[in-house]
């Protein structure tokens, strides 16, 4: 089976994305492995906000693609490799890329594919998709590179989208790195109560109730110096009034901006801007994909900290490829705590 992307629904810049935006279909693939090549049997499909630029025909971005219309959809995944015709891949060997077909099975060439090591998260091979792949490699290296955080000098974090993939991670990482207080802002009255039961987090809002701007406040008494930004817009601008001077943003994503026709990063608004540069408070861009030099290792971070139950993991999984439209549509509408998984075979 085969997912496409539809070529019956035009989203246009300002659309909401739906599930009919794909359709599923039924085709065969070659018989023949070349030489260079491998069969591969699809267990684990990624779905992630930044797909929702690739519905645009113009993506704003030189390093994503627009996904075609009636292809096949990609993006990152994971298999098992069935009959291989590369040196370096047997029959049996996990593998995963980016840029993996949205199919139950496929013939991909073995150079664009990395090994991975089962042992490395105690099997739950899932998580090269998550907290031990691009999410964690994110949240940890999006710290590391853009928050300045140090250890012993008392600083609160602020993360929004704080029950998703990243910022779920975002808020562990920051306090494993050294901040003393960390805050979550997320959608639900449950995100709320398992980023403080179960992540660790000190505090939680939930956005879509009651005054964020006072909850800050109260929870923040001494401002904020760390903003983990998943989110933008309204929120952002919320926490960017409540930093401290010398603070730092981790431009993370922007994800309440992606169904508008607005550049990245979008522009903050002229009296946001002011307290900004006020204050003297740094807001780059920050991109995983620009930091992959760091990846073998900050893969073996996270996979410790995994190991050692310091860093709590998240999955929220829906089965099957005819599922696939549907999960990403939730996900995008906060119907996800943790990572959005989509489980194809076992
Ligand atoms: P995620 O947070 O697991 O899922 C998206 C979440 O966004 C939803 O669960 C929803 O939670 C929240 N959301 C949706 N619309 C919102 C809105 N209008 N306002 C506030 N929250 C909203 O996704 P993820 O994969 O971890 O990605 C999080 C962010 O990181 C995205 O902005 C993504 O683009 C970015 N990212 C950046 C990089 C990089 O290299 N810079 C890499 C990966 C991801 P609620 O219930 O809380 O609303």
């Amino acid at each position: 089976f085969i997912y496409l992307f539809n070529s019956n629904i035009t989203l246009g810049k300002n659309g909401v994305p739906v599930a009919e935006n794909f359709r599923l279909e039924q085709s065969t693939i070659a018989d023949t492995v070349q030489v260079g090549q491998v069969r591969v049997k699809t267990l684990y499909l990624s779905v992630d906000p930044y797909m929702r630029c690739r519905m645009n025909e113009d993506t704003g971005s030189d390093y994503l693609r627009p996904w075609q219309l009636s292809e096949v959809a990609d993006g990152g995944g994971i298999g098992v490799v069935e009959e291989s015709q590369h040196h370096n891949l047997a029959k049996g060997d996990f593998v995963t890329s980016f840029t993996w077909p949205w199919q139950t099975a496929a013939i991909l060439d073995g150079d664009s594919l990395q090994k991975l090591e089962p042992q490395l998260v105690n099997g739950r091979l899932s998580y090269f998709l998550g907290a031990a792949g691009i999410t964690g490699l994110t949240a940890l290296l999006g710290i590391r590179e853009k928050g300045h955080v140090a250890a012993g000098a008392n600083q609160t974090m602020v993360v929004s989208g704080a029950a998703g993939a990243c910022g779920s991670l975002a808020g562990q990482i920051g306090r494993l790195e050294g901040c003393s207080r960390v805050v979550g802002i997320a959608g639900t009255d449950e995100k709320c109560s398992i980023l403080v039961q179960e992540m660790g987090f000190d505090a939680a809002i939930n956005y879509k109730k009651g005054d964020v701007a006072k909850q800050l406040r109260e929870l923040c008494p001494g401002g904020v110096d760390v903003y983990f930004d998943n989110v933008g817009g309204d929120i952002s601008d919320t926490v960017i009034s409540q930093m401290n001077q010398n603070s730092h943003i981790i431009l993370c994503g922007q994800i309440s901006q992606y169904n508008k026709d607005v550049p990245y990063p979008p522009p903050l608004p002229p009296d946001i801007e002011k307290i900004q540069k006020e204050r003297n408070i740094t807001r780059e861009r920050f991109l995983v994909l620009n930091y992959m030099d760091k990846q073998e290792a900050s893969v073996l971070q996270l996979c410790q900290w995994i190991q050692e139950g310091k860093l709590k993991v998240r999955e929220t999984v829906v089965e099957g490829l005819a599922n696939i439209g549907a999960a990403f549509q939730s996900m995008m509408n906060g119907g996800n705590i943790g990572k959005q998984i989509v489980s194809i075979s076992k």
